[in-house]
């Protein structure tokens, strides 16, 4: 049996105590393997735009809203994408620049413009009434913030529907193929010399990377559009968004970034040639692959004859796969006691979590050696969308997150990302300040 830096990282956890008796569950990052990701994602783009090319990765924030993992980003050359006030703060708080920070969001407040606008920070319009608004603060204030228009190219959606962001009727963006869609498009940006980007997010878990290429063509070719009715250069910056696809099935890092931007190369010429600046927002892909999930089974029992494994990891930090398991299926693996691999001949078993739902299950009839009471559940490829973006069912507390790499002797280091929430923070997130607020109120 080969260990991977994963399973060292494991027993290390177990051994620390990282998880343990006291906290039964913890997120784990692997930090060498996502600075690779960063690193794989620049090299991918350089080697098809032009030298002299100006490229911002913006990193999708909302895919791991941690500020030491922004800061690592950040150092390893990338930026943030926010989509509100909350992820502006956490952008800025690991310094992120605001010359490498992009705003998007359906639901902009008047207050969110009037801030990134102040401050410089890239704002992408989602709608004709959002447009509106940053005419009226660009007329009390001009900015000289990047601003563009987020278009919907609607070349139709992936295998998931709610991640489906190009579909004839998603909430995003300027549909481009509406009536009348396209000739606005074009004029608001003939009428406004401030506008120089387009910006389209098509791709997404489940998307065809053909389908996502055919995506950026079409904002493309209405760059294209606007540029020659303009008659100048106008639009000097494309927003390509994220959403490259990862594989939950297996350790293999597939799509790669490089494959995507030799798509766009051929599929899309012109777009990387040196005649746009270009902006991404890749999420998922840069951090799903690193992260793990590490739980405590709390129990060992069986239902109908069915063994079921009761761990700590449920929908509080594994949401989707819980509430969709058949659009987000993920990995298990198993440890003993000590954080080893498990062996044993594989039985089918339910891994369930603590919440008080009964579907609250992470894999079902899943065949792994049979897991006992102190083992531990392992989730994989959970490095984005999952412990970062915990659901506070059951007021189960946030858990510790830990980022993990091999010294230069081989030995894990670990450092903390975030603590695990605490008792007390947690009742007073739930109002314990207020404990007799309503003594009072509604009485006869
Ligand atoms: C969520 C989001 C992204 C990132 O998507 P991934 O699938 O995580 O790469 C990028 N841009 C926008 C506008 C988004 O909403």
């Amino acid at each position: 049996m080969t260990f991977t830096d994963r399973d060292r990282a494991v027993e290390a956890a177990v051994a620390r105590g990282l998880v343990g008796a006291g906290e039964p569950v913890a997120g784990l990052l692997d930090i060498a393997g996502i600075r690779r990701s960063a690193g794989e994602l620049r090299a991918a783009f350089e080697e098809f735009t032009a030298p002299g090319t100006p490229v911002l990765h913006a990193f999708a924030v909302k895919a791991a809203s941690l500020v030491p993992v922004l800061k690592l980003l950040a150092q390893e050359g990338l930026g943030c994408e926010v989509a509100s006030p909350g992820e502006l703060a956490l952008a800025r708080a690991a310094g992120v620049p605001v010359a490498r920070t992009v705003l998007d969001s359906p639901a902009k407040t008047l207050a969110e413009l009037r801030e990134a606008l102040a401050l410089g920070i890239a704002v992408n319009a989602d709608n004709p009434e959002e447009l509106a608004r940053i005419d009226a603060l660009m007329a009390s204030a001009p900015s000289s913030a990047p601003i563009g228009v987020r278009v919907n190219p609607q070349i139709g959606g992936g295998t998931i529907g709610a991640m489906s962001t190009a579909t004839d009727t998603s909430k995003f963006g300027v549909a481009l193929r509406d009536e009348g869609a396209r000739e606005w498009v074009v004029n608001a940006f003939l009428a406004r010399p401030w506008l120089t980007r387009l910006h389209a997010h098509v791709g997404s878990q489940g998307m065809p990377l053909e389908l996502m290429a055919a995506g950026v063509r079409a904002l493309y070719l209405l760059a294209e559009e606007i540029n020659e009715k303009a008659g100048r250069r106008q639009i000097d910056t494309l927003d390509i968004g994220g959403g490259l696809p990862v594989n939950f099935s297996s350790d293999a890092r597939t799509p790669t970034y490089r494959e995507y931007a030799a798509l766009l190369h051929a599929a899309v010429p012109g777009l990387l040639s040196g005649r746009y600046g270009l902006v991404t927002e890749f999420g998922r892909s840069l951090l799903a692959k690193h992260g793990t999930v590490l739980a405590r089974v709390e129990y060992a029992k069986s239902a109908g004859g069915r063994p079921i494994a009761v761990t700590h990891a449920g929908a509080q930090v594994a949401t989707r796969t819980v509430f969709v398991p058949e659009a987000w299926p993920i990995r298990v693996a198993g440890y003993d006691a000590e954080g080893r691999p498990k062996t044993g001949a594989p039985v089918g078993q339910d891994i369930a979590g603590p919440c008080c739902f009964a579907g609250d299950l992470v894999a079902e009839n899943r065949p792994l050696p049979l897991l006992e009471a102190g083992d531990h559940a392992a989730l994989l490829d959970t490095g984005a969308y999952y412990f970062s973006t915990h659901f506070a069912y059951n007021s189960l507390p946030r858990p510790g997150i830990y980022g993990y790499a091999p010294d230069s002797d081989g030995a894990i280091r670990f450092a903390t990302i975030r603590t695990p929430q605490t008792l007390e923070e947690l009742t007073t997130e739930s109002g314990s300040d207020h404990a007799a607020a309503l003594d009072d109120l509604g009485r006869p």
